[in-house]
């Protein structure tokens, strides 16, 4: 306690031995950050599509950080990679002193979500591989576009301060950020702005909405025989995976609803006529905070060793693979990103835009509203009993480390289901880019209120000491012997990253990834019924 309020007093100490900036001076030096981000359009749209072309799955963004880390040293970066011992993760860093801000966004992929960009309808680009469906192609090209803008600014104007990069590597796996938090990624950093793709300009603060989550592999160890000519010899792990799985559906009835709980099968066995002697089945267990996290894992244990008394097996090992605590926001930078949000506004949309997202919302069967033309507000904690189940990020670990906010930026188009192909239509398009750039300006003018205005750090961590963490502290979900899931994905991508390579964007020859790809914006699904596939010109046939 002693130690807390010792750094506490640091931290604060750090801030107030700076000297506010004047207001003109800010505003100055805010208007040069929106135009220095408007001049990056182009390279923003490069690092969008590029990453995009890239289509890579948690744990295995290799081409994506090694991108991204040339174009980082290029910049002047000190890159370090290869952070907590995951391959694809690496941090990125400029400058010297306080403050540090730190910035980070997701970069990984969806299974089976390939698609042609700017195509309303489903065409994959390869059958039955990974692509965009998320949209987290976008998130460091916000981050990278914000900070060199930034970085110019104090350079030109001997501004001290710190900007640390990295990468959201398995997001979708909620599979890295705990190990950063217990590598110590954030020990000296002060803010930590995170970029989120979206459909519209957002921020907010408290509670979000969504869950915590413990994901685990449960492996269970049987014995293998003919499964004709001996099968009272064998015991089936598979056996034991399809009880604890009726198991844990006749439980759910007696859940709460905040709860939210699914599971795939892992391993089933190998062919009918051997007696599965092993088999594992992979469970995401969500729910509002720690606790009941907690509750609902030692569950799931609970009806895993009672399938295996069941079928004869044994419980070989129950692996964490990814963790999540809840997201909380932090209260005055949320509301200082919102005002400019507010400065910077949507970015203007063409009718060409306008008509891909009408065309892909009539496809889904959603009302076609469009692109958002205003922006979202500033969305107050969500009241506890309005709290129900949603998605998790594990951006929560980090934001009970420090003060955190994410930025949401407009991307993507409304009313998509997420985690699907449909969510990687707009990723590599105008809307795409626009939105890119419009979160950039935000991002950009937050981290210069976080440098030039003290007191802006001081309030964070006085809300994140006085009312965030004063009752609930973090506590890791993983455990002590756990390690990242590094080698998941290994097998999808050896598979299908040869056919994926054959679409890997070249901005040196093509302005876009559309026109690469001979994709005519938009393309629509046609009045015969066809979802008309692209024409590539002669020089895009690779
Ligand atoms: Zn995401």
């Amino acid at each position: 306690m002693l130690l807390l309020s010792l750094t506490a007093a640091l931290l604060a100490n750090t801030f107030s031995a700076q000297t506010p900036a004047a207001p003109d001076r800010v505003e100055h030096l805010k208007r040069d950050a929106i135009q220095n981000v408007e001049a990056r359009a182009t390279s923003t749209q490069q690092m969008v599509d590029q990453i995009f072309s890239f289509a890579e799955l948690g744990f295995q963004e290799t081409e994506s950080s090694r991108y991204l880390v040339a174009l980082l040293r290029r910049n002047g970066f000190t890159v370090q990679e290869g952070v907590a011992g995951i391959p694809t993760a690496w941090t990125a860093t400029w400058g010297s002193g306080k403050p540090v801000i730190s910035l980070g966004s997701d970069i990984d992929g969806i299974p089976q979500a390939s698609q042609y960009p700017g195509v309303a309808c489903r065409l994959p680009m390869v059958d039955g591989g990974p692509g965009h469906g998320e949209g987290h192609n976008s998130g460091l090209p916000v981050v990278i576009t914000a900070a060199l803008a930034v970085k110019d600014l104090m350079q030109r104007e001997r501004l001290p301060g710190t900007i640390r990069i990295w990468p959201g590597v398995a997001e979708e796996l909620v599979g890295t950020k705990a190990y950063f938090v217990r590598e110590g990624l954030f020990r000296d950093a002060d803010v930590a702005l995170f970029a989120h793709v979206d459909d519209n300009l957002a921020v907010n603060w408290g509670d979000a909405e969504g869950t915590g989550l413990v994901s685990a592999l449960f492996s269970f160890q049987g014995r293998s025989a003919h499964s004709a000519g001996a099968p009272w010899r064998g015991r089936s792990a598979l056996d034991a995976v399809e009880l604890m799985n009726i198991g844990w559906n006749y439980r759910r009835e007696h859940l709460r609803l905040q709860h939210r709980s699914h599971y795939v099968v892992q391993n089933g066995g190998d062919q009918p006529n051997v007696v599965p002697p092993t088999a594992s089945v992979w469970y995401y267990f969500r729910e509002l905070d720690y606790t009941r996290i907690q509750e609902l894992f030692a569950l799931g244990d609970t009806i895993a060793r009672a399938a295996a008394q069941m079928s004869g097996t044994t419980l070989a090992s129950v692996r964490i693979l990814g963790t999540a605590w809840p997201r909380h926001f932090n209260k005055p930078l949320a509301e200082a990103t919102y005002q400019n949000i507010k400065r910077v506004g949507l970015p203007t949309w063409s009718e060409a835009d306008q008509t891909l997202a009408r065309s892909l919302q009539r496809e889904l069967g959603v009302p076609d509203s469009g692109l958002n033309r205003r922006v979202d507000s500033l969305r107050p904690p969500i009241p506890p009993d309005d709290r129900r189940g949603g998605g998790s990020d594990d951006i929560g670990d980090v934001s009970w480390t420090l003060p955190t906010i994410t930025l949401r930026f407009p991307s993507n188009i409304p009313r998509l289901p997420g985690h699907n192909w449909a969510n990687a239509i707009a990723m590599a398009t105008p809307i795409a880019h626009k939105g890119a750039t419009a979160g950039a300006k935000v991002l950009a003018l937050t981290m210069l209120d976080v440098l030039l205005k003290p007191d802006l750090g001081t309030s964070a961590w006085t809300y994140f000491r006085d009312v965030q963490t004063k009752t609930i502290k973090y506590q890791p979900l993983i455990r002590p012997d756990d390690r990242p899931a590094v080698e998941l994905n290994t097998g999808i991508m050896e598979r299908f990253r040869p056919s994926l390579q054959r679409f890997y964007y070249d901005p040196t020859r093509y302005k876009s990834y559309l026109e690469q790809l001979g994709v005519t914006y938009p393309t629509v699904r046609r009045s015969d019924g066809a979802c008309p596939a692209p024409t590539p010109s002669a020089t895009s046939a690779r």
